[in-house]
């Protein structure tokens, strides 16, 4: 039994594993950084620890202090959230080190999923189809040039450690191949501090659609169908959508079950999400997220099922409560991510909120952690709510996502807001015709016209 969780994060995923708590009966630790005092996780939390100043390194990421604070409120067990040490291996030994239960996968699949190269190699094993690609790291241009003629260009050079769309580079021919390498290489450096990269084919215009996967202690593993993610600028995802716009229910159960098969091959324990890239009809595997996503709500709308719950109840050792016959898919689900940003520069716009409205009424979630005269710190993410809504089928849900961005306000900072009220009434979005360039290179660019 667990009885008393810490939640090892900030924002909206703070506030979402609370809510799980709450529903079932757990209390719940927040912790905070110093810029974080008056948040809202913090505010409705059982009990609260300040970890550290505002930088994440000193708070959200400082493992000793995490662990202190769990020891001095007495929990049972941590949940990391997304980001931060959601996906560090080290952190989850240190946390099973202490008696404490982590509330995710088992540390074995942390590492070898975090690790990219390793990720397609595990994956390749488990059955999984994969984007052609070098087999494993490449140490050198001449080692690239080689690999790019077998693979065809254009290809992409990506960062082994990679993450938030960040070090990965395209090099459309061989001219372009010394320049994408170094500078893949050297952001990866900066970013990840581990400069081993990859090479992927660059495909031409596919579709990012993820499968949810969950599997219990007990043998069973299930998928939850797919998500289609394809709405993204700079490798970010904006939008996403249950189920997918093009798929059809036989190639949702065949990748569905490819996916689940693979999970219970590699032995997996808890959430996870198999990302791929889908074109004429063909999916290949890129990355395993081995942590909750920022995207599971729409799953959740149209299954049912909570996953959180199921999450910490599978940490708990207990089995799932649903196996695959019991799944279906009911209706269609649209997320919005809605950050503090500026709308063509993408630049974050912290500051303080002065008025806010969260839209409500039937089929409207809305995950946020705003409140009139919060201050929106500088030193984190930009998400700042998370828009979810359910319909019977895409058209009922569009228009009630168009209803509920209509109700919403968040003043005085610019928002991604108003660009999802211009994606909705979109005929590209309407008929769900959009790839992942689809953002950058139609719609962005049609704005400029
Ligand atoms: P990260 O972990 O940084 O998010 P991913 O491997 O998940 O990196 O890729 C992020 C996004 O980059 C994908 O959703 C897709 O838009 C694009 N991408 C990744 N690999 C390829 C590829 N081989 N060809 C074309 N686009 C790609």
């Amino acid at each position: 039994m667990i009885k008393k969780i810490l939640i090892a994060n900030r924002g909206d995923v703070a506030l979402r594993v609370l809510r799980a708590c709450r529903d079932m009966g757990i209390e719940t630790v927040a912790v905070h950084s110093t810029a974080d005092t008056d948040a809202m996780h913090v505010r409705l939390a059982d009990e609260s620890v300040c970890i550290g100043n505002a930088p994440s390194k000193d708070s959200y990421l400082n493992v000793p202090a995490l662990i202190s604070a769990a020891s001095i409120t007495g929990a049972d067990a941590i949940h990391p959230g997304v980001g931060f040490l959601s996906e560090n291996a080290d952190f989850a030994e240190v946390v099973s080190a202490h008696n404490l239960i982590f509330i995710g996968p088992k540390t074995d699949h942390i590492l070898a999923m975090g690790d990219k190269v390793e990720a397609k190699r595990t994956a390749a094993e488990a059955g999984l189809p994969l984007v052609p690609g070098s087999d494993g790291a490449i140490d050198s241009v001449d080692e690239a040039a080689k690999v790019a003629d077998t693979v065809g260009y254009p290809v992409l050079i990506k960062a082994a450690s990679g993450g938030g769309g960040r070090g990965m580079k395209v090099a459309a021919t061989p001219d372009d191949l010394s320049e994408a390498f170094s500078s893949a290489r050297s952001e990866a450096k900066a970013a990840f501090g581990d400069d081993t990269v990859y090479m992927e084919r660059y495909l031409d215009n596919p579709r990012h659609i993820e499968i949810q996967i969950i599997a219990d202690s007990h043998g069973s593993t299930a998928h939850l169908g797919e998500r289609e993610c394809s709405v993204q600028r700079r490798h970010q995802k904006l939008l996403e959508e249950a189920p997918s716009p093009v798929l059809t229910p036989e190639e949702r159960a065949h990748i569905g079950k490819i996916a689940a098969d693979a999970a219970a091959r590699m032995g997996y324990l808890g959430l996870g999400t198999m990302e791929f890239l889908y074109e004429n009809g063909e999916f290949f595997f890129i990355e395993m997220n081995t942590r909750l996503q920022v995207e599971h709500p729409i799953t959740e709308e149209i299954t049912g099922i909570d996953l959180v719950r199921e999450q910490i109840r599978i940490a708990a050792g207990e089995k799932l409560s649903f196996t695959q016959e019991d799944v279906s898919f009911n209706g269609h689900a649209i997320e919005c991510r809605i950050n503090a940003e500026h709308p063509e520069t993408f630049f974050p716009t912290p500051g303080t909120v002065s008025n806010f409205h969260a839209p409500g009424g039937p089929g409207v979630r809305m995950d946020s952690f705003l409140y009139p005269g919060y201050k929106i710190p500088p030193h984190y993410d930009s998400l700042v709510a998370k828009l979810i809504v359910h319909g019977e089928d895409r058209e009922h849900c569009l228009q009630r996502l168009r209803r509920a961005l209509q109700e919403c306000i968040i003043e005085p900072m610019p928002t991604s807001l108003d660009l999802h009220r211009r994606l909705v009434m979109d005929k590209d979005i309407i008929s769900g015709d959009y790839t992942i360039r689809w953002l950058e290179e139609v719609f962005l660019n049609k704005d400029e016209d």
